[in-house]
């Protein structure tokens, strides 16, 4: 393929991911927006490895790398859990920063490099950074892995003098980079590269640790954002325009998801970043049953609940992370039709955290074919509440935590939440009285509206569907 060619395809790709974005925003043009992405990749993927800057003794090479990192990605792919998705994106966004981080030493050592000058400079400069960030993106990404798989404990590690040590960090890191722009051989510039590279994974590691549980949505979408800004790193010390192109879009499209994510728990970016929160006292947050204040909840069977949604005419459901664990998604589908029928107004309320990964439970809505006119955001409806007669939590608890509200010395303090205690009668369903991914208490449960069916989520609801066609 000569260069006019594949220029031409990195621009057609280029246009792709851009539509793919735009198709992506919206749940009713995401499949076509995932259409162009595919698209747009097999033409960056095949312009790239038949494009002139490969030779063909390197086909082999690219061919069976891909063979292998394919087989890895279908074989990820099919056995993951919808529940274990969050965990694979921190994962995959960790090979980004390794791939950077790597392709920076390579470029180091490249003996065909013969760039002298300001050429030699900038090119240094973008060594410098790309591993920089590739180093922070594959360290942090490892522990959101770890943190969001269970392995690591969600509470913050707050380190006496946090702050001051990452200031450090930063000021030797910028030290140790004028060193490196200064070093006359590869040798002498080894040095200043490697204690950079151990601070970043050191940083990148103390930063997601310094994270707590409620504000990980935030950090997950600034690893994605970190994961396109060492893309575009690798793509500039490989000259190469689609990569860098590419690489900006995803990191700009992150960071404004970051910032979205920021807006919905009410939080500052820099605050988040600088670590500590989600435990109010700094003190780490209690977890599972003794996180609970103590008090009488109303418990109500799957006939009770199926006797009530009958009776109802208006119903929002509330979904979270033990919708997707107990895979009740469908059942839910069942249960709305029915209700549809019977001429009930259901309409979902969608919380920008619900979940563990942004959009997870549209994701999962409309996996189950639920019309995407009734799947609302929680600024739509939170106001409609009080004219509610049923609201169904199934598997949420930190997002219909009412503490977030009343409690100033709540972890979640300020987030906002959707205000299910304000309908006739609130319905959570969940196995235990255990607490959420924050780890807080959860007032709603005592609430003299508020009653608590007891069970896996998917269960339950087969139970309420059994109850509602009888
Ligand atoms: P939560 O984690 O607050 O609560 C989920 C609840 O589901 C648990 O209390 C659990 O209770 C219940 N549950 C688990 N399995 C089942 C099951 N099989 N059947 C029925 N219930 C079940 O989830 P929310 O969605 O309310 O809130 C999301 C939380 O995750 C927020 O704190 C958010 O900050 C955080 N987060 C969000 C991310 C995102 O991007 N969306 C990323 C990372 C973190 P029990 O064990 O008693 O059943």
């Amino acid at each position: 393929m000569n260069d006019g060619l594949a220029t031409v395809s990195y621009i057609g790709a280029t246009i792709l991911f851009v539509l793919s974005l735009g198709g992506l925003s919206n749940p009713e043009t995401s499949r076509r927006g995932n259409l162009y992405g595919m698209i747009g990749m097999a033409l960056a993927v095949l312009a790239t490895v038949f494009g002139p800057k490969v030779t063909a003794a390197g086909i082999p090479f690219i061919v069976g790398a891909m063979a292998v990192g394919g087989t890895i990605g279908v074989y990820a792919a099919r056995t993951v859990q919808m529940t274990q998705m969050p965990e694979l994106v921190a994962l995959m966004h960790s090979l980004v920063g390794l791939a950077a981080a790597l392709v920076g030493f390579a470029s180091y050592f490249d003996p065909s490099s013969n760039l002298v000058g300001a050429e030699k400079a900038i090119h240094e400069m973008e060594i410098y950074i790309g591993i920089l960030i590739g180093a922070v993106t594959f360290s942090g990404s490892l522990i959101a892995f770890g943190k969001l798989n269970g392995k690591i404990g969600g509470s913050p590690l707050l380190l006496p003098g946090r702050h001051w040590m990452n200031l450090t960090g930063l000021l030797v890191v910028i030290w140790f980079g004028r060193e490196f722009l200064n070093a006359h051989t590869i040798e002498a510039g080894m040095t200043p590269l490697i204690v950079m590279t151990v601070i970043a994974l050191l940083f990148g590691i103390h930063m997601v640790m310094a994270i707590g549980g409620a504000d990980m949505p935030v950090v997950v979408s600034m690893l994605n954002s970190y994961s396109g800004w060492a893309a575009a790193a690798t793509g500039f010390m490989l000259s190469n325009d689609l990569l860098i192109v590419t690489g900006a879009l995803v990191g700009s499209s992150g960071a404004i998801l970051s910032y979205i994510m920021c807006k919905a728990m009410n939080r500052s970016f820099i605050s988040v970043i600088a670590g500590g929160f989600g435990t109010g006292s700094g003190k780490p947050a209690p977890k599972g049953d003794a996180a609970q204040p103590a008090g009488e909840v109303a418990p109500i069977t799957s006939a009770e609940t199926a006797e009530l949604l009958r009776d109802a005419k208006s119903v929002i459901i509330v979904p979270g992370y033990g919708m997707a664990v107990a895979q009740a998604q469908h059942t839910v589908f069942e249960i709305t039709k029915l209700l549809r029928e019977k001429g009930v107004n259901i309409r979902f309320g969608i919380h920008p955290v619900a979940g563990r990964m942004p959009g997870h439970m549209n994701v999962l809505l409309a996996e189950a074919k639920v019309p995407y006119d009734i799947v609302m955001e929680m600024d739509e409806l939170n106001d409609d509440f009080p004219a509610t007669d049923v609201a169904m939590v199934i598997g949420a608890n930190d997002i219909v935590n009412p503490g977030a509200q009343d409690d100033p010395s709540s972890p979640i303090a300020g987030m906002p939440v959707l205000e299910v205690w304000k309908a006739k009668t609130s319905i959570v369903m969940k196995r235990s009285m255990a607490s959420g991914y924050a780890g807080v208490d959860n007032p709603l449960f005592y609430k003299d509206n508020n009653r608590m069916l007891f069970g896996d989520a998917k269960k339950m609801l087969d139970e309420v569907l059994m109850a509602l066609k009888a």
